[in-house]
């Protein structure tokens, strides 16, 4: 196999292409080299099974991310091989590929891409979709990391007949044992000949004598998995995490598409969370804000000493370098951000009172209040 290229460069977007221009960039290229427009030349479909393939990377957000990173390697070992079985089976991401040709096509030929996919190989090993689900998890667990387990029905091959569905299996008369019966179509675009599966043997060709007990002749059974995933460190909500093969069954030996995990972090009581940096609110005596005073903070990773200086109003804020969240999952660190608020109390003692009023005898104007306050003279 030649070089493989840049996907990025197979679709013509740049590196920091939107899920919309990737998605738009691949409608075109799929347009301009759809084998059924492009008979008389055999590099179209070489073409078309390149941006198939990059497609199928760079929309899928965690393939995407391996690539940006490892490149070829990171997803499927440089040869196509790595998608499981080349062509056709680029599905793998889970998106359904049938989707963006009805839409490319409108339908007009009767399911095109499934005709030229069909025709090289009928009973086309199809994986199944992928599944999301949505776990919630605690502040702590979701900064910390942490491992969570439950369980789950995953459709699976049936083990008493190995996903055939029967035993002693004859050929199909139907369609002769080929799994597809062969039509010629009239379209507006010209000619086309048409496969179609075998309805009678499901495409596979052969008929059973007796069907599997277990699984009633599906092939499949249902079967409760105890699934453990490990969170990293530093996942946050719409994070996702991928469970390989635990989504939904795949048809014609295809195997199963994968299960998404996305998180909603719940909130916490002191802390408020944007992104990797922290806040918290440190509450301030009326006389801390005036003199200035050495606060404890506390930080996910342990209490700090912080010096607050003399004349700290409400709102102002202070930042703890690489006090944030540790995040394992994007590798990056965050900072901490105190925030501070001063609590004029409400309640006075005697001897509080007399300090106060003394302390108001003298002159405490600040540049901000005489500015105000020429303000008001000037607006009389
Ligand atoms: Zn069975
Ligand atoms: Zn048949």
């Amino acid at each position: 196999m030649a070089e493989k290229r840049d996907y990025y460069d197979v679709l013509g977007v740049s590196k920091s292409a939107t899920e919309q221009e990737i998605k738009s960039a691949f409608r075109k290229k799929a347009k301009e080299y759809h084998p059924d427009l492009n008979k008389d030349n055999p590099e179209a479909a070489e073409k078309f099974k390149e941006a198939q393939e990059a497609y199928s990377v760079l929309s899928d957000e965690n393939k995407r991310k391996m690539y940006d990173q490892y490149g070829h390697a990171g997803v499927g070992g440089g040869g196509s091989q790595g998608f499981g079985g080349g062509f056709g089976g680029f599905d793998a991401s889970g998106f359904d590929f049938g989707d963006i040709f009805d839409s490319i096509f409108g339908g007009g030929f009767g399911g095109g891409f499934e005709n030229y996919s069909s025709a090289s190989n009928s009973t086309r090993a199809k994986q199944g979709s992928d599944v999301l689900m949505r776990m919630d998890i605690d502040f702590e667990e979701a900064i910390y990391g942490t491992e969570k387990q439950f369980s789950l029905d995953v459709v699976e091959e049936c083990d008493e007949c190995h996903g055939k569905g029967g035993f002693d299996s004859t050929k199909c008369s139907t369609c002769n044992g080929t799994g597809t019966i062969t039509t010629k179509q009239q379209t507006i675009l010209g000619s086309f000949v048409s496969k179609t599966t075998c309805s009678d043997c499901g495409g596979t060709g052969k008929i059973y004598k007796r069907k599997c007990s277990e699984c009633h002749g599906r092939g499949q059974v249902k079967k409760n998995k105890k699934i453990t995933i490990n969170i990293p460190a530093g996942i946050n909500t719409k994070d996702r995490l991928r469970v390989s093969g635990k989504g939904n069954p795949g048809s014609n030996g295809g195997s199963n598409g994968d299960l998404y995990i996305e998180f909603i972090v719940d909130g916490h009581e002191f802390y408020v969370r944007d992104n990797d940096d922290i806040y918290i609110e440190v509450p301030l005596t009326l006389t801390e804000s005036i003199l200035g005073c050495k606060k404890t903070i506390p930080t996910l990773y342990g209490n700090v000493k912080l010096n607050i200086t003399a004349g700290t109003n409400s709102g102002d804020k202070q930042r703890i370098r690489g006090k944030g969240v540790e995040n394992k999952y994007r590798k990056h660190k965050g900072d901490m951000y105190v925030l501070f608020k001063v609590y004029t109390p409400k309640k006075l003692s005697r001897e509080q009172k007399s300090l106060i009023d003394k302390l108001a005898k003298t002159d405490l104007d600040t540049q901000e209040i005489r500015n105000f306050e020429k303000f008001v003279e000037n607006n009389d």
